[in-house]
Protein backbone atom coordinates (compact mmCIF):
# COMPACT_ATOMS: atom_id res chain seq x y z
CA UNK A 1 0.00 0.00 0.00
CA UNK A 2 1.19 3.37 -0.37
CA UNK A 3 0.22 6.84 -0.46
CA UNK A 4 0.53 9.54 -2.92
CA UNK A 5 1.54 12.99 -3.46
CA UNK A 6 0.45 15.31 -6.22
CA UNK A 7 0.88 19.13 -6.20
CA UNK A 8 -1.97 20.13 -8.12
CA UNK A 9 0.85 23.52 -8.55
CA UNK A 10 2.80 25.76 -6.33
CA UNK A 11 3.46 29.66 -6.37
CA UNK A 12 2.27 33.02 -5.25
CA UNK A 13 -1.07 32.08 -7.69
CA UNK A 14 -1.93 29.58 -5.78
CA UNK A 15 -1.10 26.00 -4.02
CA UNK A 16 -2.61 23.07 -3.21
CA UNK A 17 -1.54 19.31 -2.90
CA UNK A 18 -3.59 16.07 -3.18
CA UNK A 19 -2.49 13.32 -0.84
CA UNK A 20 -4.74 9.98 -1.43
CA UNK A 21 -3.93 7.00 0.61
CA UNK A 22 -6.33 3.82 0.26
CA UNK A 23 -8.58 5.10 2.79
CA UNK A 24 -8.37 9.18 1.98
CA UNK A 25 -7.93 12.36 -0.36
CA UNK A 26 -6.66 14.94 1.38
CA UNK A 27 -6.05 18.73 0.13
CA UNK A 28 -3.68 20.37 1.98
CA UNK A 29 -4.14 23.82 0.94
CA UNK A 30 -6.64 25.30 -1.06
CA UNK A 31 -5.50 28.51 -3.18
CA UNK A 32 -7.45 28.21 -6.12
CA UNK A 33 -11.06 29.26 -7.50
CA UNK A 34 -13.32 26.71 -7.36
CA UNK A 35 -13.23 26.22 -10.82
CA UNK A 36 -9.57 25.74 -11.34
CA UNK A 37 -9.54 22.93 -8.59
CA UNK A 38 -12.35 21.58 -9.85
CA UNK A 39 -10.15 21.35 -13.53
CA UNK A 40 -7.09 20.25 -11.57
CA UNK A 41 -8.38 17.42 -9.78
CA UNK A 42 -10.62 16.85 -12.87
CA UNK A 43 -6.97 16.15 -14.87
CA UNK A 44 -6.38 13.14 -12.06
CA UNK A 45 -10.07 12.01 -12.16
CA UNK A 46 -11.38 13.08 -9.61
CA UNK A 47 -14.16 15.15 -8.52
CA UNK A 48 -14.38 17.67 -5.68
CA UNK A 49 -17.16 15.75 -3.92
CA UNK A 50 -14.55 12.44 -3.39
CA UNK A 51 -12.13 14.87 -1.39
CA UNK A 52 -12.37 14.03 2.51
CA UNK A 53 -10.88 17.15 3.87
CA UNK A 54 -8.74 19.86 3.11
CA UNK A 55 -6.43 20.62 5.89
CA UNK A 56 -5.01 24.61 5.38
CA UNK A 57 -1.44 25.92 6.70
CA UNK A 58 -2.18 29.78 6.73
CA UNK A 59 -4.30 32.07 5.80
CA UNK A 60 -2.57 33.57 3.09
CA UNK A 61 -4.79 34.28 0.05
CA UNK A 62 -2.59 31.38 -2.54
CA UNK A 63 -2.64 29.04 0.06
CA UNK A 64 -6.23 29.15 2.12
CA UNK A 65 -8.88 31.66 0.11
CA UNK A 66 -10.47 28.81 -1.66
CA UNK A 67 -11.28 26.90 1.77
CA UNK A 68 -14.33 28.78 2.04
CA UNK A 69 -15.56 28.23 -1.42
CA UNK A 70 -14.66 24.49 -0.78
CA UNK A 71 -17.05 24.44 2.22
CA UNK A 72 -19.91 26.32 0.51
CA UNK A 73 -19.43 24.47 -2.70
CA UNK A 74 -18.96 20.49 -2.06
CA UNK A 75 -19.64 20.71 1.85
CA UNK A 76 -16.02 19.84 2.40
CA UNK A 77 -14.67 19.97 5.55
CA UNK A 78 -12.01 21.68 6.44
CA UNK A 79 -9.59 21.85 9.32
CA UNK A 80 -7.21 24.78 10.50
CA UNK A 81 -6.05 26.34 13.54
CA UNK A 82 -7.71 29.11 15.18
CA UNK A 83 -5.93 32.12 13.40
CA UNK A 84 -6.12 30.91 9.85
CA UNK A 85 -10.38 29.95 11.17
CA UNK A 86 -10.47 33.37 11.88
CA UNK A 87 -8.55 35.07 9.19
CA UNK A 88 -10.24 32.95 6.78
CA UNK A 89 -13.87 33.64 8.10
CA UNK A 90 -14.70 29.79 7.86
CA UNK A 91 -18.02 28.43 8.32
CA UNK A 92 -17.97 27.11 12.12
CA UNK A 93 -20.17 23.85 11.07
CA UNK A 94 -17.69 22.45 8.52
CA UNK A 95 -14.54 23.19 10.65
CA UNK A 96 -12.33 21.45 12.51
CA UNK A 97 -9.12 23.27 14.32
CA UNK A 98 -5.97 21.97 15.25
CA UNK A 99 -2.85 23.14 17.79
CA UNK A 100 0.92 23.16 17.15
CA UNK A 101 2.02 19.78 17.31
CA UNK A 102 -0.97 18.24 17.42
CA UNK A 103 -1.47 14.75 15.19
CA UNK A 104 -4.82 14.74 13.14
CA UNK A 105 -5.58 11.32 12.08
CA UNK A 106 -7.30 10.49 8.77
CA UNK A 107 -9.30 7.97 7.99
CA UNK A 108 -7.32 4.47 9.00
CA UNK A 109 -4.02 4.72 7.49
CA UNK A 110 -2.85 8.47 7.36
CA UNK A 111 -1.86 11.02 9.99
CA UNK A 112 -0.86 14.21 9.90
CA UNK A 113 1.32 16.58 11.96
CA UNK A 114 1.33 20.12 12.31
CA UNK A 115 4.78 21.12 12.88
CA UNK A 116 4.64 25.48 13.17
CA UNK A 117 7.43 27.87 11.65
CA UNK A 118 8.41 31.15 11.06
CA UNK A 119 6.26 33.51 8.16
CA UNK A 120 5.50 37.03 8.80
CA UNK A 121 1.78 37.49 10.02
CA UNK A 122 0.25 34.39 9.84
CA UNK A 123 0.55 31.21 12.14
CA UNK A 124 2.66 29.01 9.87
CA UNK A 125 2.50 25.22 9.62
CA UNK A 126 4.63 22.71 8.07
CA UNK A 127 2.90 19.31 7.74
CA UNK A 128 4.53 15.78 8.41
CA UNK A 129 2.63 12.85 6.78
CA UNK A 130 2.70 9.31 8.11
CA UNK A 131 1.43 6.60 5.81
CA UNK A 132 2.11 3.16 7.85
CA UNK A 133 4.93 3.58 9.01
CA UNK A 134 6.39 6.20 5.78
CA UNK A 135 6.57 9.72 6.19
CA UNK A 136 6.49 12.87 3.99
CA UNK A 137 6.71 16.54 4.62
CA UNK A 138 5.47 19.66 2.94
CA UNK A 139 6.67 22.18 4.12
CA UNK A 140 6.41 25.99 2.37
CA UNK A 141 6.20 29.83 3.20
CA UNK A 142 9.67 30.24 6.06
CA UNK A 143 12.03 32.62 6.45
CA UNK A 144 13.93 30.32 8.42
CA UNK A 145 13.60 27.03 10.13
CA UNK A 146 13.54 25.38 13.49
CA UNK A 147 14.88 23.08 15.29
CA UNK A 148 11.92 21.52 15.66
CA UNK A 149 10.87 21.33 12.30
CA UNK A 150 14.31 19.34 11.46
CA UNK A 151 13.76 16.94 14.34
CA UNK A 152 10.22 15.89 12.56
CA UNK A 153 11.32 16.24 8.83
CA UNK A 154 14.79 14.18 9.06
CA UNK A 155 14.07 10.91 7.65
CA UNK A 156 11.38 11.32 5.78
CA UNK A 157 11.14 9.83 2.67
CA UNK A 158 9.55 12.60 0.24
CA UNK A 159 10.36 16.04 1.15
CA UNK A 160 8.37 18.88 -0.83
CA UNK A 161 10.24 22.48 0.50
CA UNK A 162 10.20 25.75 -0.87
CA UNK A 163 12.68 27.34 -2.73
CA UNK A 164 11.37 30.51 -3.01
CA UNK A 165 14.10 32.78 -4.81
CA UNK A 166 17.80 33.31 -5.58
CA UNK A 167 19.08 35.92 -3.66
CA UNK A 168 21.12 37.32 -6.30
CA UNK A 169 18.07 37.84 -8.75
CA UNK A 170 16.07 38.83 -5.69
CA UNK A 171 18.92 41.37 -4.18
CA UNK A 172 19.06 43.04 -8.26
CA UNK A 173 15.69 43.18 -9.10
CA UNK A 174 12.88 45.88 -9.49
CA UNK A 175 10.93 44.85 -5.87
CA UNK A 176 11.55 47.93 -3.46
CA UNK A 177 13.72 47.44 -0.81
CA UNK A 178 11.18 47.19 1.83
CA UNK A 179 9.83 44.32 -0.31
CA UNK A 180 12.98 42.72 -0.58
CA UNK A 181 13.73 42.82 3.87
CA UNK A 182 10.64 41.08 4.17
CA UNK A 183 11.02 38.25 1.72
CA UNK A 184 14.60 37.84 2.95
CA UNK A 185 13.82 38.18 6.56
CA UNK A 186 13.29 35.48 9.13
CA UNK A 187 9.54 35.76 8.50
CA UNK A 188 9.90 35.43 4.36
CA UNK A 189 10.88 32.94 2.41
CA UNK A 190 13.29 30.46 1.58
CA UNK A 191 16.03 31.36 -1.20
CA UNK A 192 17.84 28.53 -2.45
CA UNK A 193 20.42 28.25 -0.36
CA UNK A 194 18.63 28.28 2.42
CA UNK A 195 16.77 25.51 1.28
CA UNK A 196 19.85 23.59 0.32
CA UNK A 197 20.93 24.14 3.88
CA UNK A 198 18.04 22.94 5.23
CA UNK A 199 17.56 19.64 3.40
CA UNK A 200 21.46 19.19 4.21
CA UNK A 201 20.15 18.72 8.01
CA UNK A 202 17.21 16.72 7.13
CA UNK A 203 17.79 14.50 4.27
CA UNK A 204 19.02 10.66 5.24
CA UNK A 205 19.55 7.83 2.96
CA UNK A 206 15.80 7.19 3.58
CA UNK A 207 14.85 10.16 1.44
CA UNK A 208 13.79 8.87 -2.14
CA UNK A 209 12.51 12.29 -3.47
CA UNK A 210 12.67 15.95 -3.45
CA UNK A 211 9.87 18.83 -4.94
CA UNK A 212 11.13 22.35 -5.02
CA UNK A 213 8.01 24.57 -4.24
CA UNK A 214 6.56 27.67 -4.49
CA UNK A 215 9.25 29.12 -6.80
CA UNK A 216 9.12 33.12 -7.25
CA UNK A 217 8.03 33.75 -11.18
CA UNK A 218 10.24 37.14 -10.91
CA UNK A 219 13.11 36.02 -8.49
CA UNK A 220 13.73 32.12 -9.41
CA UNK A 221 14.26 29.69 -12.22
CA UNK A 222 13.95 26.35 -11.94
CA UNK A 223 17.29 25.30 -13.27
CA UNK A 224 18.67 27.66 -10.77
CA UNK A 225 16.96 26.34 -8.14
CA UNK A 226 17.57 22.58 -8.72
CA UNK A 227 21.46 23.25 -8.98
CA UNK A 228 21.68 25.42 -6.32
CA UNK A 229 20.03 22.82 -3.76
CA UNK A 230 21.98 19.79 -5.22
CA UNK A 231 25.59 21.50 -4.17
CA UNK A 232 24.11 20.86 -0.52
CA UNK A 233 23.21 17.15 -0.87
CA UNK A 234 25.11 15.84 -3.84
CA UNK A 235 26.51 13.46 -0.81
CA UNK A 236 23.42 12.34 0.91
CA UNK A 237 20.68 11.88 -1.74
CA UNK A 238 20.56 10.29 -4.37
CA UNK A 239 17.17 9.80 -4.91
CA UNK A 240 14.23 12.26 -7.49
CA UNK A 241 14.64 15.66 -7.18
CA UNK A 242 11.60 18.02 -9.32
CA UNK A 243 10.30 21.68 -9.29
CA UNK A 244 6.50 22.22 -8.36
CA UNK A 245 5.33 24.63 -11.45
CA UNK A 246 1.86 27.06 -10.78
CA UNK A 247 0.26 24.93 -13.49
CA UNK A 248 -0.25 21.07 -11.70
CA UNK A 249 -1.04 18.73 -11.33
CA UNK A 250 2.50 17.26 -11.84
CA UNK A 251 4.34 14.26 -11.54
CA UNK A 252 3.04 12.39 -8.40
CA UNK A 253 5.47 11.45 -5.75
CA UNK A 254 4.91 7.39 -3.86
CA UNK A 255 5.74 6.76 -0.35
CA UNK A 256 5.17 3.09 1.06
CA UNK A 257 6.16 -0.30 0.54
CA UNK A 258 4.87 -0.75 -2.75
CA UNK A 259 6.30 2.94 -3.85
CA UNK A 260 9.31 1.69 -6.11
CA UNK A 261 6.76 -0.37 -8.03
CA UNK A 262 4.71 2.26 -8.73
CA UNK A 263 6.99 4.36 -9.75
CA UNK A 264 7.95 2.17 -12.24
CA UNK A 265 4.71 1.73 -13.47
CA UNK A 266 4.34 5.39 -14.02
CA UNK A 267 7.66 5.72 -15.95
CA UNK A 268 6.29 2.66 -18.23
CA UNK A 269 3.21 4.59 -18.52
CA UNK A 270 5.21 7.82 -19.51
CA UNK A 271 7.10 6.15 -22.46
ZN1 LIG B 1 2.32 32.86 3.15
ZN1 LIG C 1 2.55 31.22 -0.24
Amino acid sequence: MSLSITHLGTGSRGNSTLLESKDAKVLIDQGFSGTQLEKRLGLLGISPQEIDCIVISHHHGDHGGGARIAQKKWDIPVIANERTVQELDLDPMKTQYFEALDIMKIGTDLSLLAVPVPHAGADNVAFVISHLGERAAIITDLGSWTDELVQHVRGCQHISVEANYDAKRLMSGPYPYSLKERISGRGGHLSNDQTGEFLSLVCTEKTRSITLTHLSERNNQPHLAESTVLYYIDEVFEGDIHVSSQDGPEITHFIGSDALEKKQTLAELNR
